[in-house]
C-alpha cells in the first residue's frame, strides 16, 4: 500500500499512537497542526515543539500553518459560553479539519483523518461525521479511526510519558483554560 493520508494533529500526546500505527499499516502519512485555537502564545509554542518533535521522531513531515487567534476567535464568535464539549467545539473541529482539507488537497493527498478520537472526553461519533462531511467537500476520502479503542488512549498516555512528551492540561482555547490551573 502507498497511499498518502493527511493526518490532522491536534497535539504530540493525541498523535503518538495514530502515528506509528498508520505508518506500520503502510500510509504515507503527511501530519498538519492547526494551533490557532490554542491560547496563550506561550502554550502554543510548547505544544507546537511537541508536535515538532513527535513528527520527527516517527520521521514524517508536517504542514504548520501562521498562528492566527484572532481567526479562530471570529469564526467560533457567538460561541464563546457553549460548555465544553458544545457546539463551539463542533465548530472548532469543523474549523480545523477545514483547514486540514485545504492542506491535504495542496499536498495531493487523498485520505485524510484525525487525531481527535484517540480522547475519551471528545465525541468520536460527531468528530468522524465532521471530517467525512468535510473530505467529501474537498474531493476526498476520510479514513474514520477511533484511536482511543484497543487501550489506545493508554498507550497514548505511556507512550508520551516514556518519550518526555508535554501534556497540556486543558483542551487549548481561552474558554476551556482551567481556572484552578
Ligand atoms: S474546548 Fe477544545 S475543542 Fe472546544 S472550542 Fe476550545 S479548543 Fe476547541
Amino acid at each position: 500500500m502507498d497511499k498518502r493520508l493527511l493526518l490532522h494533529i491536534c497535539c504530540a500526546p493525541d498523535a503518538c499512537v495514530p502515528i506509528p500505527d498508520l505508518l506500520a499499516e503502510g500510509w504515507e502519512v503527511h501530519g498538519f497542526f492547526y494551533g490557532s485555537n490554542i491560547h496563550p502564545l506561550d502554550e502554543y509554542a510548547r505544544r507546537l515543539e511537541a508536535v515538532r518533535f513527535i513528527s520527527s521522531h516517527n520521521a514524517i513531515p508536517c504542514s504548520v500553518p501562521d498562528y492566527s487567534p484572532e481567526e479562530w476567535l471570529a469564526l467560533v464568535h457567538g460561541l464563546e459560553h457553549e460548555p465544553e464539549g458544545g457546539r463551539r467545539c463542533e465548530r472548532c473541529f469543523r474549523i480545523q479539519l477545514e483547514a486540514a482539507a485545504r492542506e491535504a488537497v495542496r499536498l495531493g493527498c487523498e485520505y485524510m483523518s484525525t487525531t481527535l478520537t484517540i480522547s475519551p472526553h471528545k465525541n468520536v461519533a460527531l468528530i468522524n461525521e465532521i471530517g467525512g462531511e468535510v473530505s467529501r467537500s474537498h474531493g476526498l476520502k476520510w479514513e474514520a479511526r477511533i484511536w482511543r479503542k484497543n487501550n489506545g488512549f493508554l498507550r497514548s498516555v505511556r507512550l508520551s510519558r516514556e518519550l518526555g512528551l508535554y501534556r497540556q492540561n486543558y483542551c487549548g482555547c481561552v474558554f476551556s483554560v482551567r481556572k484552578d490551573a
